[in-house]
């Protein structure tokens, strides 16, 4: 079925009030730091992270443990950045594995006496298969072009040889045009040195000037979603595991699914080891409590109860191929034509409200019973609030349309996952439209009935 994708038109203004509806707060850009080996990403992550004053809760002494990510706070500003601190590689298979980018912004290092690699350009071209095409890909690049304080270097001429290399791979740098491509907006180009730590400052500006741009926000009120970023056995503690909070809050005692476990948030500290009674989004946080080891890049929710949980398992194994008892392994009837020749068509309905959620489940349902088909739409789950990352794997599953009415703002994290997923996702903030929607998805289905 074709992928659609939930446009900017989503936010819509209220037509009563004309306003705006539903801008959730501010969050901190999460930035991944990429390059060629020996071009300093170490050396400019630990230049990052030694500012000690500059890192939220660390201990002064330095850090030796290793973490996955850490958060610096801008002096006095309040302004954070949130870098996770994964090697190159581990990083692209962390964003793959999970279908969604765990990172907003790549920062790639490019030595000034070596210019751009092979490496290089295997990040460049990652980087632009992400954003090709799309108007608003999730992610963005930041190019920091590194040792600039070796003898025999100049940092202008540099930055302008690196950023005529840039060009060469279709990578457009703001110092050459304000136009964009079809790779993105132009990006920032900043001369840095890990050693002598020139130019981090304009770097961790850049960084917010780009999170400003790319409108980065989420609820922090809602049930936390975030992805795993490494976890592992610890003495006396159990699986720790670190995580990045993408949308919504994660509190100690909150009961969270990951994979087919359910555990409970047994103690939640910062990457520093600093005890936590919440995180929010953008957050790096360790929870300790989980009853396996989950694997790197695993999505984990927070659910309102272990029953909840536990119903939200049993519901994802019934359908789930593998723990069928169907003869032919087949695991959703999903657009199968059935003896009777019916087909069914399963849907996940989100709305804002209950009395919407209602309105739109019948009007969906209609649709099912005026069609000249034997067609019976069957809402297989349902809900209020936006579509999450429990709805997209519930619908990549059941191979079900997630139908969303009233939708505020989709968290890009959750558009990247549907996108990976080939889940569909139909939202809209006008009823008919929305019902012109389900037409269409309907239209999909109708080669195969009989
Ligand atoms: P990585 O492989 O990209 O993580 O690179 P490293 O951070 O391990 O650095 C590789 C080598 O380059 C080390 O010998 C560093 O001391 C050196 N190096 C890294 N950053 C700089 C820099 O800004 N200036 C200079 N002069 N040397 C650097």
């Amino acid at each position: 079925m074709q992928q659609r994708r939930i446009s900017d038109t989503d936010i819509d203004t209220d037509e009563d009030t004309n306003t705006i509806v539903g801008t959730y707060p501010a969050r901190p850009p999460i930035v991944t730091i990429m390059g060629h080996v020996d071009h300093g990403k170490t050396t400019l992550m630990d230049a990052l992270r030694r500012n000690t004053k500059n890192i939220a809760g660390t201990e002064a002494g330095g850090i030796t443990q290793i973490i996955s990510a850490f958060q610096v706070d801008l002096d006095g500003q309040d302004e954070k950045i949130t870098f996770l601190d994964t090697p190159g590689h581990a990083a692209f298979k962390a964003m793959r594995q999970s279908g969604s980018h765990a990172a907003d912004v790549i920062v790639l290092v490019v030595a000034a006496d070596d210019g751009i690699s092979e490496q290089t350009v295997e990040i460049i071209n990652f980087y632009k298969s992400i954003v090709k095409g799309s108007s608003d890909s999730g992610i963005s690049m930041v190019v920091a072009v590194n040792k600039i304080d070796k003898p025999g270097i100049d940092a202008e001429e540099a930055k302008m040889r690196i950023e005529n290399q840039l060009l060469e791979y279709g990578i457009i740098s703001e110092g050459m045009s304000s136009e964009g491509s079809e790779f993105g907006q132009p990006v920032q180009v900043i001369p840095t040195s890990g050693i002598t730590g020139a130019g981090l400052d304009d770097l961790m500006e850049g960084l917010l000037l780009q999170s400003e741009v790319m409108d980065l926000r989420a609820d922090d009120q809602a049930n936390g979603e975030g992805i795993v970023m490494d976890a592992r056995q610890e003495k006396g503690l159990g699986v720790v595991a670190d995580c990045i909070i993408r949308w919504g809050k994660i509190e100690k005692g909150d009961v969270i699914i990951s994979g087919d476990q359910v555990s409970q948030v047994r103690m939640l500290k910062d990457v520093s080891n600093k005890m936590l009674e919440k995180g929010l989004p953008s957050q790096p946080v360790r929870i300790i409590g989980f009853k396996s080891l989950p694997k790197a890049g695993d999505p984990i929710m927070v659910v309102a109860s272990e029953e909840i949980a536990e119903e939200m398992l049993e519901q994802r194994r019934a359908i789930d191929p593998s723990t069928s008892d169907r003869p032919d392994g087949a695991g959703s009837d999903a657009a199968l034509p059935k003896a009777d020749g019916t087909v069914r068509i399963p849907i996940i309905v989100k709305a804002d409200a209950d009395g919407s959620l209602t309105a739109v489940r019948e009007s969906l349902l209609n649709i099912g019973e005026d069609s000249k088909h034997t067609v019976v739409i069957d809402p297989i789950m349902e809900g209020i609030g936006e579509v999450t990352m429990s709805d997209i794997q519930m619908a990549k599953q059941s191979e079900a349309t997630i139908f969303a009415f009233g939708s505020k703002r989709t968290d890009q994290t959750i558009i990247n996952l549907a996108e990976s997923e080939g889940v569909s996702i139909c939202s809209n903030n006008i009823i008919y439209s929305l019902l012109d929607e389900a037409r269409d998805v309907l239209g999909a289905y109708l080669p195969l009935i009989p």
